[in-house]
């Protein structure tokens, strides 16, 4: 019987004693044990009055159990919905009303508020803690460690991933096992993983680079991941002799950089650093490649649609874009007003289309009808150009626009420059409410350790190298720019701190 996930990444491994969780100490586990763990909690959710089709809301620490409750959702055709970890219950309710999940997998910490509201709900609600140990793996301890895995076809859904609701309610993106797969198997031929490859693997797993990227493609290719709790820049540097690859989001590789003990010769068995989830800047990719040799490999995807484009394995990986679109999938740009295509060269919203493209928002027909398209093109919301050859760089988020007294405004664009000038580590450019022009242009600059900066320095810098109506307006020095656990920089939370800066 078919179970497009399980048959894929599951079946080949079972009873395999090869090297899978690579844990700090004795704990590690391979392929076999790691799905004979599965295997028991599939009985459990089925015990637990699961059936195929129902969803689970787990928001526990990142562990193997956790990614074994993964694996078990898979085979007992449960809908798996992680939930980031930083999410207060009053969030969480929202997910788990919208969502009609049966079963709530928490940590006991959250117990007395979410277990209240899960007694409401009529919500069942069980533990699962970071050390592996709960109220679900208590059920689990004697349940049998083989399970027929329960028949699925490509289009049922495998997880249901909220996206992060920046901009109002968030939204439950409908997964299917043909998304999944289909992602990972082209990412796993493009970027040539195999069964000898031990990936250090130090992103959570409640989101897609860490879930699905990284653990979907390790298990097809029969590879191993040094699975860590969380980025820990020492346990990264140690990792690095006896692993080949990493997948990170940009700041792991900042970070790095940083870092003095972090030489060529760690990287020695190393074959390739992968980047995604917000932009590479293009001086790290310089620096990283000057001081290891590897050309850090940027790829670009989001919740709705897994990964789109990939700069090459072999072949230039340009620095600043996200290279091509992957195999099978089709990526067009297009006027953000019109829907019409863009001619080559010109910026405007990136659109894609391919079996990776998700089904739809759960049970929001009009938000569905809104960001697909009937003829199966996903409008991303992030606005971009593709060069002549083919290369694909993101200009912004369609809704980071800024429209200053009637002007467009790309802060990427701002940025670039921003971040050339001396002094500057890094930068955010914002609009925010403005009498005269409806919104007003503020800069948020990150300096250098130990320089002050000189806004009249850099606005001289300014002048000649962006027009006057992309000049900020207003500049706000700060320490370091608020980021996301994907280490996207939170430019709401920039917004609201700065909603005053020109008198509302
Ligand atoms: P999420 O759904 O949380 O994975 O967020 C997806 C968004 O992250 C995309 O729509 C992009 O705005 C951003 N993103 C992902 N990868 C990249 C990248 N390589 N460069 C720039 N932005 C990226």
């Amino acid at each position: 019987m078919p179970n497009p996930l399980y048959d894929a990444l599951f079946a080949p491994h079972v009873d395999k004693e090869t090297p899978f969780l690579l844990m700090d100490g004795t704990d590690d586990l391979s392929h076999g044990a790691f799905l004979r763990m599965a295997a028991r909690y599939a009985h459990t959710l089925v015990e637990m009055g699961l059936e195929p089709g129902d969803r689970l809301a787990v928001q526990v620490d990142k562990s193997p159990e956790a990614l074994a409750v993964y694996a078990a959702c898979v085979m007992a055709g449960v809908v798996f919905l992680p939930l980031n970890t930083g999410y207060t219950h009053h969030e969480v309710d929202y997910f788990i009303e919208n969502s009609g999940a049966k079963v709530v997998l928490g940590r006991a910490d959250a117990l007395e508020m979410l277990r209240r509201d899960c007694d409401r709900m009529g919500v069942r609600f069980e533990t699962l803690e970071a050390d592996g140990t709960g109220s679900f793996p208590d059920a689990a301890r004697f349940q049998p460690t083989r399970f027929v895995p329960v028949d699925r076809a490509p289009g049922d859904l495998a997880a249901l991933l909220y996206t992060s609701g920046t901009t109002g309610l968030s939204k439950g993106a409908m997964l299917s096992h043909a998304n999944l797969l289909s992602n990972a198997r082209v990412l796993a031929e493009c970027w040539r993983f195999t069964d000898r490859d031990v990936l250090i693997h130090a992103l959570p797993i409640f989101h897609t680079h860490g879930l699905f990227v990284a653990t979907n493609i390790s298990l097809l290719a029969g590879g191993a991941m040094i699975f860590m709790p969380r980025f820990d820049i020492d346990a990264v540097l140690a990792a690095l002799p006896r692993s080949t690859t990493m997948m990170g989001v940009p700041t792991f590789y900042t970070r790095l950089l940083d870092h003095p003990d972090f030489t060529r010769a760690l990287c020695a068995k190393m074959r390739l650093f992968i980047s995604g989830s917000a932009p590479l800047l293009a001086e790290t990719f310089r620096d990283f490649e000057a001081l290891t040799g590897h050309a850090i490999l940027e790829r670009y995807g989001m919740t709705e649609t897994g990964m789109n484009t990939s700069n090459p394995h072999e072949g230039e990986r340009r620095a600043g874009t996200i290279g091509l679109p992957l195999p099978g999938v089709e990526l067009r740009i297009t006027e953000p007003d019109t829907g019409r295509p863009c001619p080559p060269g010109e910026i405007g919203m990136i659109e894609v289309r391919g079996e990776n493209v998700f089904a739809g928002y759960w049970q929001m027909p009009d938000k569905t009808a809104q960001e697909l398209r009937p003829d199966g093109f996903f409008i991303t919301g992030d606005i971009g150009t593709v060069s002549e050859d083919g290369y694909v760089t993101i200009i912004g988020r369609g809704k980071d626009l800024i429209i200053a007294g009637g002007f467009n405004i790309y802060p990427r664009d701002v940025e670039l420059v921003l971040d050339a000038q001396p002094g500057v580590l890094e930068s955010a450019v914002i609009g925010v409410p403005h009498p005269d022009m409806g919104e007003g242009v503020v800069a948020v600059l990150v300096p250098e350790p130990g320089v002050m900066i000189d806004v009249l320095a850099i606005e001289a810098g300014l002048s000649g190298r962006l027009a006057r109506f992309k000049q900020p307006r207003h500049y706000v020095i700060v320490d370091e720019l608020p980021r996301n656990s994907m280490g996207k920089v939170q430019k709401n939370l920039l917004r609201e701190n700065c909603r005053n800066v020109f008198g509302g």
